[in-house]
């Protein structure tokens, strides 16, 4: 899409600080992290949401969770949290489907 952030990102147009890479799907660290670790990890084609990705495309919405529990366990995290946010409502800002991974430090439950 020519006007999404992450698929520039995904593309290389603008700079990411990437964690990994699969066949699939892009991880890099958020700009503005909200815990130690906070990871984002992407499908390289664009979907708007978690639910038009798993609708679309089954393999790269499996690969976005194996690709955050694969990086967790990389930075030694057995706890962590995966948040997909969908829709403005809810706090989703960038509509390219993307998971958190927020891990390192307590966390409370029910989030903000
Ligand atoms: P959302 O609120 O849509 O679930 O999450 C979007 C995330 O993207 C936010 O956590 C925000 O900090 C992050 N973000 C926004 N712009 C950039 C950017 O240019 N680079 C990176 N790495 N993260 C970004």
């Amino acid at each position: 899409m020519d006007d999404c952030l992450f698929c520039k990102i995904v593309a290389g147009e603008i700079p990411g600080d990437i964690v990994r890479t699969t066949e699939h799907t892009v991880a890099f660290r958020d700009i503005n992290p909200q815990a130690p670790t906070h990871v984002l990890v992407v499908p390289k084609v664009h979907f708007a949401n978690a639910a038009e990705l798993a609708a679309g495309d089954a393999a790269a919405s499996a690969d976005l969770v194996t690709t955050a529990a694969a990086i967790a366990a990389d930075e030694g995290h057995d706890d962590y949290r995966l948040v997909f946010n969908t829709g403005a409502g809810v706090g989703q800002t960038v509509f390219h489907a993307h998971l958190h991974l927020l891990a390192g430090r307590p966390m409370t439950w029910p989030p903000g």
